[in-house]
């Protein structure tokens, strides 16, 4: 045999060796991801609009009701998750390949920020790597059985949700977090358009720092004209979720890392976050 026939041979064996690991991988991971019912992916189409928070307290709210929850931080620059939830100093453990989420009740969290050594450390990685620890997440985190898996992506529409949402597959959708103004419509507009170019079902828009509740009275004042979200949701044919005063009481929670539902269970945001959760436990 020629040398050339020879080296021929060899990346046949390596490329069908990869496949293989690669075939198995995909298997192992489907397995995983079966025993997860439901995966929901928030997204907003810019940052600070409240989608961490909206991802934390929906999270929460589903676990409250008995529901079994998974909540995977994903914005690999400025995960926030560990922080709104107290858990800054919390050890994830790893065996293994094997990684184990940290419990809190029915809630099982992952973020990179439970990996950091210093939570001030900066991350500056590209989009390959980043879509690498991602995929760790999916393939390596012991989720178990879930009822939901809530997906907090980071703002926009890059490499994070896009590797999410190839690698899992099948999600039941998105939620697209976003606040009343008008000029939020076209970062809407783009979340919209990159749910439809990947087929990702939406499941409605939430409308956050709507109005501002009173933390004495709990009256709910509208500061800017109402309505702002529905109006941008009944333009674009989406189901309206519901729509999240600006509450001193969740910012609260969110810096002391406890959460808000539990805190302040009776308040007006509360049931409205309540609400917000029906279509998603009427999820088939
Ligand atoms: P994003 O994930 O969109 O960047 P965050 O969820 O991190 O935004 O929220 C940004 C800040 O705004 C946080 O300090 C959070 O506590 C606060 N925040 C978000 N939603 C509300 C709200 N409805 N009421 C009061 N504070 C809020």
């Amino acid at each position: 045999m020629s040398e050339g026939q020879d080296a021929a041979r060899g990346f046949g064996a390596r490329m069908q060796h990869e496949n293989e690991a690669e075939f198995q991988a995909r298997q192992k991971l489907a397995q995983k991801l079966a025993q997860i019912k439901h995966k929901i992916l928030v997204m907003s189409g810019k940052g600070g609009v409240g989608k961490s928070t909206v991802a934390v307290n929906l999270a929460s709210a589903l676990a409250a009701k008995g529901k079994k929850v998974g909540l995977l931080d994903v914005d690999i620059h400025g995960p926030s998750l560990p922080t709104m939830l107290g858990l800054e100093n919390s050890k994830v453990i790893s065996l293994q390949n094997d990684i184990m989420p940290v419990e809190l009740g029915n809630l099982r969290v992952m973020s990179l920020g439970l990996l950091l050594e210093n939570p001030d450390q900066a991350v500056v990685w590209r989009g390959p790597m980043k879509i690498s620890v991602i995929k760790q997440f999916l393939d390596n985190v012991v989720w178990g059985e879930l009822d939901y898996l809530i997906i907090d992506s980071p703002p926009g529409t890059g490499d994070e949700p896009l590797s999410v949402c190839q690698y899992i597959g099948e999600l039941d959708g998105a939620l697209i977090v976003t606040t009343p103004q008008k000029v939020a419509t076209v970062d809407v507009r783009k979340s919209v358009s990159f749910c439809k170019q990947i087929n990702l079902k939406i499941l409605g828009l939430v409308e956050n720092m709507s109005g501002f509740a009173c933390p004495n009275c709990g009256e709910i004042t509208q500061i800017l004209p109402p309505g702002g979200g529905r109006g941008i949701a009944e333009s674009m044919n989406l189901p309206f979720l519901g729509a999240i005063p600006m509450d001193p009481q969740i910012a609260l929670a969110a810096d002391m890392g406890k959460p808000f539902l539990q805190q302040f269970a009776e308040s007006a945001s509360a049931k409205i976050m309540q609400e917000i959760i029906k279509p998603l436990l009427e999820l088939n």
